[in-house]
């Protein structure tokens, strides 16, 4: 579910709702492929929304179940609010039905961190651990407990070679 409008300035404003995000695309029609796209949380629309022309710009009204949006799109800025912009509505715009609405950008998934490599210095964000020269450090859950003595369970420090109550070789 797509709705287009002129908004007359050679600038066209496409909407879409898709799941609970409203996307308000702009189009410069002058400058060809130019155009922005931004995804507000607004919840899933009850009815297609209303557009109005005000003295800075436009504004878009979105019905959701939880109440209306109000998307003020000003240039290519675009500020939402769930305040109405006041009773100083202009001249409502006519929003037109359409399927083809400009592909919005694919929202990729979050790539996993590769691990980094800078000089003698590791660090591998996915499991937290850290190698500086012959300093090494971990968070996570795969790292061997070494901080008590395996023979009495004394507290014992990493760079321990021995525990200092039972004397147990931690090397
Ligand atoms: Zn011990």
């Amino acid at each position: 579910m797509a709705y287009q409008a002129d908004l007359g300035n050679g600038q066209k404003i496409y909407l879409e709702n898709r799941g609970t995000q409203t996307y308000v695309t702009l189009a410069s029609s002058s400058s060809g492929q130019q155009q922005s796209s931004t995804g507000i949380e607004t919840g899933t629309w009850t009815q297609p929304p209303q557009l109005t022309q005000t003295p800075s710009g436009v504004n878009v009204e979105v019905f959701t179940q939880d109440g209306s949006r109000f998307i003020q799109v000003q240039g290519s800025s675009i500020s939402v609010s769930i305040q109405s912009p006041g009773s100083d509505r202009g001249e409502v715009l006519p929003l037109r039905q359409t399927s083809n609405a400009p592909t919005l950008p694919p929202i990729e998934p979050m790539q996993p961190m590769q691990p980094m490599k800078m000089g003698d210095m590791e660090m591998n964000l996915n499991s937290m651990e850290m190698r500086m020269g012959n300093m090494e450090m971990r968070m996570g859950k795969s790292t061997p407990n070494r901080s008590f003595c395996p023979q009495c369970g004394a507290k014992i420090e990493k760079s321990d070679r021995f525990c200092s109550a039972c004397g147990y070789s931690l090397s």
